[in-house]
């Protein structure tokens, strides 16, 4: 049966051995998952193995522009030497005459962006609980000297068993050496950091921290806290640092007080992941669960 898309069902990968061997592996593609900026995201099973995987699908001819490729290179390269619980696994890349492939770890609950969606905002015990598998990715990516510059609800994936699995290194850059600072203008407008918009003093791991800052403070209230109908008015308040908590929103102090310490323009000032994880807001005597159930996909988790 032809796909809507014009494109084959069956996806074959050549693999050229040492010795000049040629052998073919064959993937079947199924469901649709996803579009992002270049890539269209499929399931692929491999016909070898029977291994589900999230294959994104890039087209060469996107690929013209040397930044473009180089870019993918960058991503694919990066991601490829993580390996950690919460970060969505690298399985593997090829190419054929038409697209490049980079098979991924599937995650099959869609991302924190649907579930926002659908939840409107989360509990407290919901937000420690993603949050602390954030930190631990992130924990993990800057020991490892990556930055990854854009993290946001729409790069957290969920896995079947509801892990967050943070994706998507488009965007990410890896330190040469500890103090060296990026200059590149680049993120999502609602979690931009001050010091990546002001641009002369260049930017480095702190970027990561105010956008967590902006991850927790969105997923406790329902709302990015510098959203506004227009790019430019948003920039303008997180140079301003132009945000307030809303009345109607039930916050705690400690939720408040975590936000406020995260959300400060001087990025020398923001809390270290550390100091974030002995924040009172994670250490309240409750017990954090490491997941959550699949109800609260579409529920609060009950109160019991
Ligand atoms: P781009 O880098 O081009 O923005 P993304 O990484 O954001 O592409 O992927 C585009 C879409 O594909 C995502 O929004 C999501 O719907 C889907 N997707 C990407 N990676 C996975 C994955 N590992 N598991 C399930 N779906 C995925």
């Amino acid at each position: 049966m032809a796909q809507a898309d014009e494109q084959p069902a069956i996806i074959e990968e050549k693999i050229v051995r040492v010795n000049g061997e040629i052998s073919i592996r064959q993937y079947s593609k199924g469901r649709f998952l996803g579009k992002g900026g270049f890539a269209r995201c499929y399931e692929f099973t491999s016909l070898e193995s029977r291994k589900l995987t999230a294959s994104k699908v890039v087209p060469k001819a996107s690929l013209t522009k040397s930044r473009a490729k180089q870019k993918l290179m960058t991503e694919i390269k990066i991601h490829r030497s993580l390996h950690h619980p919460n970060i969505v696994g690298f399985e593997h890349f090829f190419e054929d005459s038409e697209n490049v492939y980079i098979l991924l770890e599937l995650c099959t609950n869609q991302t924190m962006n649907e579930l926002l969606r659908r939840r409107k905002r989360l509990t407290e015990l919901e937000t420690q609980c993603y949050l602390v598998q954030v930190i631990s990715a992130l924990s993990y990516l800057h020991g490892h000297r990556v930055i990854h510059r854009d993290l946001k609800l729409g790069n957290f994936f969920l896995s079947d068993k509801m892990e967050i699995k943070i994706g998507d290194f488009g965007l990410a850059t890896k330190l040469e050496f500890d103090g060296e600072k990026k200059r590149t203008i680049c993120g999502t407008p609602n979690y931009i950091a001050p010091e990546v918009l002001d641009g002369k003093q260049g930017h480095s791991y702190e970027v990561d921290i105010w956008s967590l800052g902006v991850v927790a403070y969105t997923l406790l209230v329902g709302k990015p806290p510098f959203e506004t109908s227009d790019v430019k008015t948003t920039y303008r308040r997180i140079r301003m640092n132009a945000y307030s908590f809303p009345e109607n929103v039930p916050l705690s102090e400690s939720s408040k007080n975590l936000i406020t310490r995260i959300l400060v323009t001087d990025p020398t000032k923001r809390p270290t992941l550390t100091e974030i994880q002995a924040h009172e807001f994670f250490n309240q005597g409750n017990t954090i669960p490491k997941t959550l159930p699949p109800s609260t996909l579409a529920c609060p988790p009950s109160a019991s």
